[in-house]
């Protein structure tokens, strides 16, 4: 071993650091000389391994190694660490951005050797869900995903409602969907999570709960007589479910409205949405999915908001029925009209008129059942009007 004083070296701050550290062997006597005359000192060989990309402000791994010991000096983001030692392994952390971790690693003699590793610290974002706390049954509510901060690189994120994947609609900082709370007869929470995955491609989740109200109503008892109750034949509910089924899928992406949605008739309110019914003495008990509305027939029923129609013809159960699809997954449905005045793929707009009223179908007399639905969730009509969701 070469017993040589560190020649004078012009960043002189590193001499304390040494000292302090104790590595520093100073030799006494006439060696200085001798150690002036030597050649340059051949430099030490420094490895650095660690991450090209990493989470910003989470802490990641540099593992320096020299073939002799050093002093390793670090520096990244600002931060600076000195150790001494032959290997190290160091936790440290960086903003958003790119880096460079600079480490210069110099021996007892005074040789230096310097690398430089890039790192990128991606921006992980935090998301979650705002919802309101507390739904009453059947009402529509928003369901906001906020990210922030919004500019961060993520994948997705996908918010489902059960088994229902919500669509997402607007910036994306702040992105919305519409989620129904589905009729139950006691309180029940309705569980909301999104998935999303981070600059890394690190899967995550946010869950969020809505309480869903209980509903709190007597069973409705319709005696439908038999002979209009015999329209309602399983064939008939599976062709009508089919055409319903198909139109859903043809719902366009983004919201078509700007207005508050509105009542597409004038009248009497018969049965309201979500009353459990019974339609004969002694059957099964369902809720109503729909408002109905008694009023005269021919009475003209008017679009609730600008829509593409997606079905106008007659069904078993429905009688003549015209759906209109509004985007954002929500359609309108109508059914028991005496006539239809549109067709399909029509564009309509807020407060055309779509038809009239009738009693066709499953329908003791002359009314509207109008249904406002979010994917197939049924949602309560009335909690449409004069309000612009989100
Ligand atoms: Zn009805």
């Amino acid at each position: 071993m070469r017993r040589t004083l560190r020649r004078p070296h012009r960043r002189r701050a590193r001499v304390a650091a040494w000292a302090l550290a104790g590595a520093l062997t100073i030799p006494v006597g006439g060696t200085v000389g001798q150690a002036f005359r030597t050649a340059a000192p051949d430099p030490p060989g420094l490895f650095v391994e660690g991450p090209d990309r990493v989470a910003a402000g989470e802490p990641f791994e540099l593992r320096l190694s020299a073939d002799r010991p050093v002093t390793f000096e670090l520096s990244l983001a600002g931060e600076e660490r000195t150790l001494v030692d032959q290997a190290a392994t160091v936790a440290l952390s960086a903003p958003p951005g790119v880096h460079d971790a600079t480490v210069v690693a110099t021996d007892a003699a005074g040789a230096q050797a310097t690398s430089v590793h890039a790192v990128e610290a991606v921006a992980v974002p935090e998301v979650r869900l705002e919802v309101p706390d507390r739904v009453p049954p059947g009402a529509p509510f928003v369901v906001t995903v906020v990210v922030d901060p919004s500019d961060a690189p993520l994948e997705g994120p996908t918010l489902r409602e059960g088994d229902r994947t919500v669509p997402l609609h607007g910036p994306p900082g702040a992105r919305w969907g519409l989620a129904g709370a589905p009729l139950q007869v006691e309180e029940a929470r309705t569980e909301l999570v999104a998935d999303w995955r981070d600059g890394l491609g690190r899967p995550h989740e946010a869950r969020v709960s809505v309480l869903r109200a209980a509903l709190e109503r007597e069973v409705q008892e319709l005696n439908v007589p038999a002979n209009v109750l015999a329209v309602a034949t399983n064939e008939a509910r599976a062709e009508q479910d089919r055409a319903l089924d198909e139109a859903r899928a043809a719902v366009v992406d983004p919201p078509r409205w700007t207005e508050p949605f509105l009542i597409p008739i004038e009248g009497r309110g018969s049965s309201g949405f979500g009353v459990p019914r019974r339609y004969a003495p002694g059957g099964r008990v369902s809720f109503h999915l729909g408002e109905d509305i008694a009023a005269e027939t021919g009475t003209p029923i008017r679009a609730t908001n600008v829509g593409v129609v997606r079905i106008a013809a007659y069904f078993g159960i429905a009688g003549y029925m015209t759906v209109l699809d509004h985007g954002a997954g929500v359609t309108s449905r109508y059914y028991h009209q005496s006539r239809i005045d549109v067709q399909v793929g029509q564009i309509v707009r807020r407060g055309d008129v779509i038809g009239a009223v009738g009693s066709t179908g499953l329908s003791t007399g002359p009314h509207l059942h109008w249904e406002m639905r979010i994917d197939e969730v049924p949602t309560d009509p009335l909690a449409w009007v004069g309000r612009v969701l989100p």
